[in-house]
């Protein structure tokens, strides 16, 4: 494939950082960390942090706080990546999971308050391509019926609801830098929150349940085992990589939009013709470029795509088979037809190549491809 669906971001300060960084003593919070920190409180003014391995871990460091008993629900979309669920599940209580609208492939809000109960205590809004999802509605449904709204902001960084940066709508939010997403550090994450107490909960929950980050703070004598914890603290070299990547954010964020507003031009007489939607993207949410796709009628004109443009070395990709359809979701008791936008999206929706390296030329060629052949 000459034209690859993914391709890292290269930041220039990278081997510098990382020289000094092996330099180093390698402490977990070190130099790179507290420069991190700077460069969060930036991004997002006004909210706590904490960087972890991986969104998956900060999004299990943010259903810790929540202190769910067995049996508690939490709602999400099906049409997911598992790592919400599993951060549920992980914490004890029962992933409830909901449709979605096909315009944005959001979680649907009305299917959403149709299946509160008595004991729902958070939902969990993804918001799938760097496109916010409805969180006014979403906020409205999490303050009515007294739950807590996480927001998984895996694909987001540098991504908006209105003029706010998506993960700090919430009561917790979660970004991710894994290889796929806008910003990489190889494999990292990072949970805000502005709750004080949900975050000095995190930070005891990422250093073993200790308030060991009290005490090299000088707030205690000495440190001790004070609640259910694990190990989700970013390693040094990490947050090193990090920082150089986020220094480079506008600019990457500027490229990817590029590529995806092309695209939104060059491929509107598939919507003309009725063969295809282009993603929408709501009055509400500004985005990052993460992700393009298009919605497709016809599911088996687009299992003929994705071979003639890989035949092109074009490399498309379809997405999430959703969570409900899967065996895990079969497990859990769910059967394939119970949320049918969610099954409808995972057979027609084609993602598109999208990074910083993509060329107007490449641009133009796989628009033509897809074009010529439909
Ligand atoms: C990428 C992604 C994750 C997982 O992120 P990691 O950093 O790899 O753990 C979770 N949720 C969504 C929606 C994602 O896109």
């Amino acid at each position: 494939m000459d034209i690859s669906f993914y391709s890292r971001f290269h930041a220039p300060l990278e081997s510098a950082y990382l020289e000094e960084v092996l330099a180093s003593g390698l402490e977990t919070d070190g130099l790179f960390m507290k420069r991190l920190l700077d460069c969060a409180d930036s991004l997002y003014p006004g909210c706590r942090f904490l960087f972890t391995p991986s969104c998956t871990l900060a999004l299990e460091t943010a259903l810790a706080c929540l202190r769910l008993h067995p049996g508690d629900e939490v709602l999400l979309p099906s049409f997911n990546f598992p790592s919400a669920a599993n951060a549920v599940l992980r914490h004890g209580g029962r992933p409830v999971l909901c449709d979605i609208t096909p315009d944005t492939q959001n979680i649907s809000v009305r299917d959403a308050s149709n299946r509160l109960t008595s004991r729902t205590r958070a939902v969990i809004a993804m918001h799938y391509a760097g496109v916010s999802a409805p969180l006014g509605g979403l906020k409205k449904l999490a303050d009515e019926a007294g739950i807590a709204l996480i927001e998984d902001a895996a694909q987001c960084v540098d991504a908006y609801y209105e003029d706010q940066p998506l993960g700090t709508v919430g009561d917790m939010g979660c970004v991710s830098f894994h290889h796929t997403k806008n910003a990489v550090c190889g494999e990292g994450g990072l949970m805000i929150t502005k709750n004080h107490g949900h975050w000095q909960y995190a930070r005891q929950y990422r250093l073993h349940g200790t308030n060991r980050a009290g005490y090299l703070d000088g707030e205690a004598a000495r440190y001790t085992w004070n609640l259910p914890g694990s190990c989700t603290a970013l390693s040094e070299p990490q947050a090193a990589l990090l920082l150089a990547q986020l220094q480079c954010l506008s600019l990457i964020t500027r490229s990817r939009l590029h590529v995806t507003e092309q695209y939104w031009k060059q491929l509107a007489p598939l919507e003309e013709r009725g063969i295809a939607m282009r993603m929408r993207i709501p009055a509400y949410a500004r985005p990052n470029g993460h992700i393009f796709y298009l919605r497709f009628q016809d599911p088996a004109l687009l299992n003929s795509l994705i071979p003639a443009l890989a035949a092109h070395g074009i490399d498309c990709k379809t997405h999430y088979v959703p969570l409900h359809a899967s065996p895990m979701g079969e497990k859990l008791g769910y059967h394939k037809e119970d949320l049918p936008e969610s099954l409808a999206c995972y057979q027609t929706l084609l993602r598109l190549p999208v990074h910083t390296a993509l060329t107007d030329e490449d641009i133009a060629r796989t628009t033509e491809a897809i074009l010529r052949f439909v």
